[in-house]
């Protein structure tokens, strides 16, 4: 089944007739912040975007779908996002965003400079965050992206995703991931197939893998003992990236495991067929 999908897309790109990609399956649909949205286009768009990133637009068992990353910030109320037909016309549709309470969660962190960095620390961290903000926003057209993920790591999970996090008692951005506790070298496997982006060490996230699985759909994994792999690697599911470890901010050793859409970051947990979102 797998290679005749491979096939179908091979042609769809070779005509450059549609940017669209056949999928085996979709992500689950969570009409919230920090959620995915999961919308029939009800034709045969060739491009969309949402917030002015590009969105991804599948093909499932016959049918369009835009899958859509909504921001952890995005407000309760209708959403609209935009499409584009072959011949160019445009077209708006609109998904409704549900309000979803996130608990919080307070840390405390020993390194203080990893609370309030210094000058200097400022100077790497926003270089750091420009480049992590590019590859998020990569598009890779060949790439077939796969829902159906399995987690990376066996280890205990903390249902944090969404927390708005504080450090030290002092509030900072909402916590963007899955974590999931094991102990030191604990093997960290893909979750799906993609190919290595990028890897470096990173002052919050520590020694990083980010992971491309096609248009858009782009895993993160931090806190890394050692980083297994080399940019421009393909990856199968389930092969080992790296080990688990304690590096860049953290209270222990665990994996914080992202998973991005339109450069947003959405519950991890969406991909892993639980249907729960606790
Ligand atoms: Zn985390």
């Amino acid at each position: 089944m797998k290679q005749l999908t491979a096939v179908v897309i091979g042609i769809f790109l070779g005509s450059g007739a549609a940017a669209q990609v056949v999928v085996d399956s979709l992500p689950e649909s969570l009409l919230a912040p920090g959620g995915i949205a999961v919308v029939p286009t009800q034709g045969e768009a060739v491009s969309g975007s949402f917030r002015d990133q590009r969105i991804m637009l599948a093909q499932h068992e016959g049918e369009q779908y835009a899958i859509i990353g909504i921001p952890l910030d995005a407000e309760p109320g209708p959403q609209q996002f935009k499409l584009t037909g072959a011949g160019g016309e445009q077209s708006e549709l609109r998904f409704d965003v549900t309000y979803k309470q996130y608990r919080e969660r307070h840390l405390t962190i020993a390194n203080e400079r990893q609370v309030n960095p210094n000058a200097e620390d400022m100077e790497r961290i926003t270089r750091e965050s420009a480049e992590m903000r590019q590859a998020f926003s990569t598009w890779s057209e060949s790439l077939t992206p796969v829902f159906s993920m399995r987690p990376p790591v066996d280890g205990v999970r903390s249902s944090s995703f969404g927390s708005r996090s504080f450090f030290n008692g002092q509030p900072r951005n909402p916590h963007s991931g899955m974590d999931i506790a094991a102990a030191e070298g604990t093997p960290i496997h893909a979750p799906a197939p993609g190919v290595i982006l990028a890897t470096g060490n990173y002052f919050f996230n520590g020694n990083t893998i980010i992971m491309d699985h096609g248009h858009g759909l782009i895993s993160l994994y931090c806190h890394m003992n050692t980083i297994d792999v080399e940019p421009g690697v393909a990856i199968k599911a389930g092969e080992q990236i790296g080990r688990v470890g304690s590096t860049g901010r953290v209270t222990g050793p665990h994996l914080h495991w992202s998973v991005n859409l339109n450069n947003v970051r959405v519950d991890p947990v969406l991909f892993l067929g639980e249907n729960s979102v606790p």
